[in-house]
């Protein structure tokens, strides 16, 4: 665990978060400010700062992530219509988290990839 990642706290409970789904090497919950009628976050519970991280040291934790996404998504009702799955990561890709995070974003048309 990082003290200073907000996500390993939240996996370690000290910060409060909407859980939805749990295994033992992954957690998913609700993202705080969403962005479609269902914003869940999916992350490895080891730290790893983004997905190039996670997957060169540690390639089942990122299958995990991926499986607990498609949980999430078959959960959340978004496997009829479809979904989002996107890993922001580095200054360009627009990541302000360093604790590796799938967003699964869904319940309604999402369009064309946004800027
Ligand atoms: O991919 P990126 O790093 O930009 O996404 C971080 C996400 O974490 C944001 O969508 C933000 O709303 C979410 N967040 C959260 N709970 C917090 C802090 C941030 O869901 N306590």
């Amino acid at each position: 665990m990082d003290n200073d990642c907000l996500f390993c706290r939240i996996v370690a409970g000290e910060i409060p978060a909407t859980v939805v789904h749990e295994t033992d090497t992954t957690l998913a919950f609700r993202d705080i400010d969403p962005k479609a009628p269902v914003h869940v976050l999916v992350i490895p519970k080891a730290h790893h700062q983004d997905v190039t991280a996670v997957a060169n040291a540690d390639p089942k934790a990122a299958a995990d992530v991926l499986a607990a996404a498609a949980a999430v998504a078959e959960a959340e009702g978004l496997l009829a219509d479809g979904f989002r799955l996107i890993f922001n990561s580095g200054a360009n890709g627009g990541q302000e988290v360093f604790h590796v995070h799938a967003h699964v974003l869904g319940g309604r048309p999402l369009g064309p990839m946004v800027s």
